[in-house]
């Protein structure tokens, strides 16, 4: 990535910083601030580069799923996250496996 696209990745985070408050929404600090998908969107995007992930919370901030929490809230809430995604899916699978039953009813 070019200097000039890190610096813009760099403005974009600081915008959205401030947009949302400067501060994590759990413990009110200012330290080590990170994005959150309110509702989950998994760990993808934190595979990205900068630029991209910018994008990518640009993205769910316009469907109002960005918050600010601090690494270490973060780090409870991924946990909390991860026990989120794993009951959704049983849930989908679930309806699923109803949805398998009623088409195999012959008529
Ligand atoms: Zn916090």
């Amino acid at each position: 990535m070019s200097k000039k696209e890190k610096a813009r990745g760099r403005k974009r985070r600081q915008a959205l910083l401030h947009e949302l408050g400067e501060k994590c929404v759990w413990c009110g600090t200012t330290e080590k601030l990170e994005f959150d998908c309110i509702i989950p969107q998994g760990d993808k995007h934190h595979r990205k580069d900068a630029a991209s992930r910018m994008t990518f919370y640009y993205a769910q901030h316009r469907l109002k799923n960005i918050q600010i929490l601090c690494s270490e809230d973060n780090r409870i809430k991924s946990i909390i996250d991860a026990r989120f995604l794993e009951e959704l899916r049983k849930a989908q699978a679930a309806a699923a496996q109803r949805q398998q039953d009623r088409d195999d009813v012959p008529f």
